[in-house]
């Protein structure tokens, strides 16, 4: 199949074929059809697979084909839950509207609010922003969604998980008119809250999911090293840097300070590492990314700032110096190599602190992992047993009668979402996710 056969533009072919896109991937094939025909789409895909084309092609064909609903408003507008994937997707437009009048505007947290505001009185067609400052824009009045036409959420999961699904829904309550055309995209989309929130904001969505987030990604090697403390951790970081053939490295690891230590250690044996953290202002940010992404540094320490969609095609090797928190997070960081159907190499380092998120890893992944050994670095840890089951005991009867017990019979019972249910496998705990409050805005909108 070609890019020809999915009904595109002809103006649209010719820039695909420029930039030597000749084949459309499967995620591409799939989705840019139905998003052509103006149809809601809740789609996933392994990482690499080509998403951001799968949503930036059918936005581009809206600006060529059809009429703006409102000369003032934004026309387009896609989601991202961090500024540099943001800045990435942006990127991507940017080379696909090379020469066309349909301009993308850049609204992410970090940046002068003033100067977004001047730039959105341009009247943009096509925003790229992260949820925060979107929101913050409404609130200001500075950008009104009333004429928008597609509203496009990438890694919608990872925005509820960071806690946006407020603005998320201030954001469709903005721009909720019969008209509307929404897509969500991610390589994991089958978690309950997304589902919910899918219900509220697409209509009657062409569900597509090729493979299974949980499937395993064949060009990424994967491998798993039991350590027996941090000094073990550091001693075997040391040995698959020195001997891994890497071209560039990405090490993820559980907290800011961790990153900050990390990288001060591997400087000092002149490594050339840079660290990515949420807690250092934007410009910062931004020299760190580019200067990466143009190789000056062979090394990246972060933390799941970075784990979503960073495309970073020299990046051979992802190491998790400590095991994700949330198990999905562990396919988004390994899925930083191995993209576009290159190989990459993922190693995780498995001490006894990041033994549950293993286990989790583990049972997301549906798999039995096997762990390998770095000669002469063989350590003493080899997990840890499952905690028993509490023993259920039963309680003596009492002589008393027992006293009616106030109950809250009066009050309707809470209905659980039919939804839930609908999403769960046989077998699953049914459980009504919490709300969550957006982890540190400032940091990370
Ligand atoms: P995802 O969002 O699924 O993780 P991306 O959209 O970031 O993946 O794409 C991954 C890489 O694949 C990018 O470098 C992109 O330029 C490249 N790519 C996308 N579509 C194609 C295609 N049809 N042919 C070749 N490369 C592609
Ligand atoms: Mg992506």
């Amino acid at each position: 199949m070609h890019f020809k056969d999915l009904g595109l533009d002809q103006r649209l072919l010719k820039k695909l074929n420029h930039l030597a896109f000749n084949k459309p991937t499967e995620i591409q094939q799939t989705a840019i059809p139905v998003g052509i025909l103006g149809k809601d789409v809740l789609a996933s895909s392994k990482t690499g697979s080509g998403k951001t084309l799968a949503f930036l092609l059918p936005a581009m064909q809206r600006m060529y084909r059809s009429k703006p609903f409102t000369r003032r408003d934004p026309r387009v507008l896609v989601l991202t839950p961090t500024r540099e994937l943001a800045k990435q997707v942006f990127a991507q437009l940017r080379t696909l509207n090379a020469g066309t009048p349909y301009d993308g505007t850049l609204i992410v947290g970090g940046e002068n609010f003033n100067d977004q505001v001047k730039a959105l009185r341009n009247d943009p067609m096509f925003v790229i922003a992260t949820p925060g400052r979107l929101a913050d824009h409404l609130e200001h009045r500075s950008t009104h969604l009333d004429g928008l036409e597609m509203l496009i959420l990438d890694e919608a999961d990872r925005m509820l998980d960071l806690g946006f699904e407020a603005q998320l829904r201030r954001i469709h309550e903005a721009a909720s008119h019969r008209r509307r055309q929404t897509l969500m995209f991610s390589a994991t989309l089958d978690h309950a809250d997304v589902i919910d929130i899918a219900s509220d904001m697409l209509n009657a969505p062409k569900r597509i999911s090729i493979g299974h987030s949980a499937e395993e990604h064949t060009d990424i090697t994967q491998r798993f090293i039991l350590c027996d403390h941090l000094d073990h951790k550091q001693a075997l970081l040391d040995k698959v840097l020195e001997t891994e053939d890497y071209n560039q490295v990405i090490i993820f690891t559980a907290t800011r300070a961790d990153t900050d230590r990390l990288t001060k250690e591997l400087n000092e044996r002149k490594m050339k590492a840079v660290a990515l953290s949420g807690n250092l202002n934007q410009t910062q940010r931004n020299s760190i990314m580019s200067q990466f992404e143009r190789d000056c540094h062979k090394i990246l320490v972060t933390t799941d700032v970075a784990s979503r969609g960073l495309d970073i095609d020299k990046v051979s090797h992802v190491i998790n110096f400590d095991m994700p928190k949330h198990a999905e997070e562990y396919v988004h960081r390994i899925g930083r190599t191995g993209r576009a159907g290159n190989k990459g190499d993922a190693i995780s380092l498995v001490g006894p602190k990041d033994w549950k998120s293993f286990k989790n890893v583990e049972a997301f992944l549906k798999q039995e992992i096997s762990f390998s050994t770095i000669e002469g670095l063989e350590g003493k840890f080899k997990g840890l047993k499952p905690a028993p089951k509490k023993k259920f005991v039963k309680k003596k009867p009492t002589s008393k009668k027992p006293v009616a017990k106030k109950t809250d019979s009066a009050k309707p019972k809470k209905k659980m979402d039919k939804r839930f249910y609908d999403n769960m496998a046989v077998g699953d705990n049914v459980f009504v996710p919490k709300k969550k409050k957006p982890v540190d805005p400032a940091k990370e909108d």
